[in-house]
């Protein structure tokens, strides 16, 4: 049994202990934030693949147990024409679902599930620097206090303590190209949309979403190009300010979106798009990042949630079936990677380019891979995310 020092107690931080904790270890979550209390109410999508990962460690019915399920995604143009209807992820299967939930439900539902399983987890404790030895790993929080363990796992996010403590002249966080509002509206009419359905709309300025949730309120996002939101922008503009800024790109089109928006009152934030460009180094001897703080994509295809429990999962898998620790983090770098790289890129790219104006032949076009996910998990992702399935060996284990 390993003595692991988890660093965040966010989506990672938590999962990664249920994960261990399954696999015999001994994690211990330091958070820095005093309370259980989340930043800000953007709500997320969790996509069958993240939910599959869930299972594997005993916590899928506890997050099925909020939000609401995503089966199906409509597709428009500007002209409010649907271009697509389509499934989405295992629809067939309940507990691989795609849901939508606010960000607070999920870490509120994962640190209770942590609690239940008497994994400990410390609030208030803001890791400040890492010390490393041969046989063991140390961390030193804000308050003067120490913990010391086999493996230190970083999963303190996108501004990661520890990716600077393990690579100081890495590359840090980039704006990606857009901003991002997030709003839930219950002013609007709720729009007609089919039950359990992601609506995704090819504005001629803005890529639009919106879900009706079963409550009947409009939960949407609107990502916009341009230059991103500075800290004094932040601090000076109100939500109804961001409001009429935004509504003004989606009226010209024929969709619900302009009406949505215009029907939110105060419950509506923007953030900017950010990632972290690939090539990061994500371990040491006995210190591993994953999350955000190895490979944080921007939002557009709306799956760092789910590559952060992927990753929980495989590196306890990692730690359960390698020999040694060495070749258990070699191993879990070696299945994450990739996957996750790639998810960086896809988001960058869809982030990047404009939304189309409307040329029919734009138009008629099938949905491009935001709107259509790798939504159902191929054969090889079924068998990494599954508990009982041995993790595959990397080729230079031998
Ligand atoms: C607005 C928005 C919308 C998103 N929508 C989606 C979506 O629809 N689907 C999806 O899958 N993903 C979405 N994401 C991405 C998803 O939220 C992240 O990928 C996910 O939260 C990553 O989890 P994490 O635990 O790695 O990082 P975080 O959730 O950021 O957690 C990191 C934790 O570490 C703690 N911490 C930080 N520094 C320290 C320190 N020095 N010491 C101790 N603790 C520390 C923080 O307080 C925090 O609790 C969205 C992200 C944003 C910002």
């Amino acid at each position: 049994m390993a003595r692991v020092v988890v660093i965040g107690g966010g989506i990672a931080g938590t999962a990664a202990a249920l994960a261990l904790h399954k696999a015999g270890h001994q994690p211990v979550v330091h958070e820095a934030h005093p309370d259980t209390g989340e930043d800000i109410g953007a709500f997320m999508t969790l996509a069958s693949n993240g939910m599959r990962a869930l299972a594997g460690f005993d916590a899928a019915r506890a997050v099925a147990g909020v939000g609401f399920e995503v089966t199906g995604m409509s597709v428009l143009d500007a002209t409010g024409v649907e271009l697509a209807a389509v499934p989405l992820g295992e629809s067939d299967r309940p507990l691989a679902r795609y849901r939508c939930l606010r960000r607070a439900e999920l870490g509120a539902v994962l640190q209770t599930e942590v609690d239940r399983r008497g994994i400990a987890l410390r609030h208030a404790a803001r890791l400040t620097s890492v010390t490393e030895t041969d046989s063991a790993v140390t961390a030193h929080f804000a308050d003067g206090s120490t913990a010391t363990g086999d493996l230190l796992v970083g999963a303190d996010g996108l501004h990661s303590t520890v990716r600077t403590w393990l690579d100081p002249s890495g590359p840090g966080p980039e704006y990606a190209g857009q901003r991002v509002f997030y709003g839930y509206s219950t002013a609007a009419p709720p729009p007609a949309s089919g039950p359990d359905l992601i609506t995704m709309v090819r504005g001629s300025e803005v890529a639009f979403g919106y879900l009706v949730s079963p409550a009947g309120q409009t939960f949407w996002f609107a990502r916009v190009p341009g230059p991103p939101v500075d800290a004094d922008d932040r601090a000076r503009t109100t939500p109804a300010q961001w409001r009429d800024r935004l509504e003004p790109l989606l009226r010209p089109d024929r969709t619900p979106c302009a009406d949505i928006v215009a029907g939110t009152g105060d419950d509506l934030l923007v953030t900017n798009a950010l990632h972290l460009p690939s090539g990061t180094r994500w371990r040491s001897r006995r210190v591993v990042l994953i999350g955000d703080a190895a490979h944080a994509a921007s939002p557009a295809t709306g799956q760092g949630a789910s590559m952060a429990l992927e990753d929980a999962l495989v590196l306890a898998k990692a730690l359960r079936d390698a020999p040694t620790l060495d070749t258990a983090l070699a191993r879990y770098e070696h299945h994450r990677r990739p996957r996750t790289e790639q998810n960086i890129a896809t988001s960058a790219r869809l982030t990047a380019s404009r939304p189309p104006t409307g040329s029919r032949s734009q138009d008629a076009a099938p949905p491009r891979d935001s709107e259509r996910p790798a939504n159902q998990p191929d054969e090889q992702l079924v068998r990494l995310l599954d508990w009982d399935t041995p993790l595959p060996e990397a080729a230079h284990d031998a």
